[in-house]
């Protein structure tokens, strides 16, 4: 699935924490794009060959055509069904199981757990557990002509330490231990992809996803993980233009081809913010999107998905305004570059599984997961 930062919005009143959001399941436009997302489906099963050819490594899933849109695909299939049915609750999943919220679970805080691994692959995908040693790969994606000056990849660096940092602070708070390994040489990458920074601002693009998906699978990610001693790995792409970043965390379907190529997960980051185009995307942003990568959900709308009821976000909104995953402008609307103001309520603090998510889970246990720091 892909996650979207939320938009800034006009200043908080104290009767209107909401934010206003595109509708994204309503325009003509969405609905004829899933109605091609379905078409494409077809013809990628009849294989005619549309979507792109098997990268190096990938040949055993050769009868899985299409294999590389995973996530993204069904998220958008699902969409473009459930516009279709009028249902917005359709849902895919690989066994055909419409639930698979473990009700069962109390929540708590579960380090470096093991629980859950299918088809030798984590539950929580290459970001695993936010602790101890956790690496971020930088990728800056050149698009023709769209390049980045030094100046802008000063600032990505700036800002990627910060939101490094900021996490360390909160872990440490939190009694967690973190230690945020990035902005390493010998883990940045430059990736040429002519045409995908226009792709990338599409609220639905195969041809991103399998791009970038394509690109990071050829990277070693058992060898970073050797060389930096740790199980979590998570991805940054930089994009050279303004849009709503994004991240497209992992979410295991069971299907062995499908989980493997979409193994590595990877968060989406403009260099400059749609919201204000002459401004950098805030420091703040960049942490919100990491968080996605280790569990974390939105929290500023519904999301049902995730089990996220507008009751939720309105709670969350009302009581832990400052939740990263809420928002991350300041309360006058600006950014803020030199530093994160923002905090984790105890939803965040559960998904990622710094805590036992205390009340809020009793209030709200349709949240409640199977594993921590995974999606379900
Ligand atoms: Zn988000």
């Amino acid at each position: 699935m892909r996650y979207n930062i939320p938009m800034k919005t006009e200043r908080f009143s104290a009767s209107d924490h909401r934010i206003a959001q595109h509708g994204i399941r309503s325009s003509a436009g969405k609905r004829a794009a899933a109605l091609l997302l379905c078409l494409l489906m077809a013809l990628s099963l009849s294989g005619c060959g549309i979507f792109s050819g098997d990268p190096v490594g990938l040949e055993r899933f050769s009868d899985l055509p299409g294999v590389r849109q995973i996530e993204s695909f069904f998220e958008a299939l699902n969409r473009g069904f459930g516009e279709l049915l009028g249902n917005d609750d359709l849902i895919y999943y690989a066994d055909g199981d419409k639930d698979r919220t473990d009700t069962s679970g109390t929540g708590g805080i579960r380090k470096g757990t093991d629980e859950g691994w299918q088809n030798g692959l984590s539950p929580q995908g290459s970001a695993r557990f936010l602790q101890d040693d956790v690496v971020l790969v930088s990728v800056y994606l050149i698009d023709g002509s769209n390049d980045f000056t030094d100046d802008e990849i000063s600032y990505t660096k700036e800002a990627v330490d910060i939101a490094a940092e900021w996490m360390e602070q909160k872990a440490a708070e939190n009694g967690v231990s973190l230690n945020v390994i990035c902005n390493e040489p010998s883990l940045t990458y430059e990736f040429e992809a002519e045409g995908m920074l226009k792709e990338s601002r599409k609220e639905i693009s195969l041809t991103y996803a399998d791009t970038i998906g394509e690109f990071l699978y050829t990277l070693d990610l058992n060898a970073i993980k050797e060389t930096y001693d740790t199980d979590s790995v998570g991805f940054l792409i930089f994009l050279p233009g303004e849009g709503t970043s994004f991240a497209y965390p992992y979410t295991p379907t069971g299907n062995a081809g499908w989980d493997t190529i979409s193994y590595h997960e990877f968060a989406n980051l403009y260099m400059y913010d749609e919201s204000a185009p002459d401004e950098y995307e805030n420091p703040a942003t960049y942490a919100h999107e990491i968080l996605h990568l280790f569990g974390a959900c939105d929290l500023y709308q519904e999301t049902k998905v995730d089990n996220i009821s507008q009751e939720l976000s309105d709670y969350v909104a009302d009581t832990y305004p400052d939740e990263i995953m809420y928002y991350t402008y300041e309360d006058d609307n600006t950014s803020n570059f030199e530093e994160i103001t923002k905090d984790m309520s105890p939803v965040t603090l559960y998904f990622i599984g710094w805590g036992d998510g205390g009340a809020m889970i009793e209030q709200f246990p349709e949240i409640k997961r199977k594993y921590p720091c995974a999606f379900e």
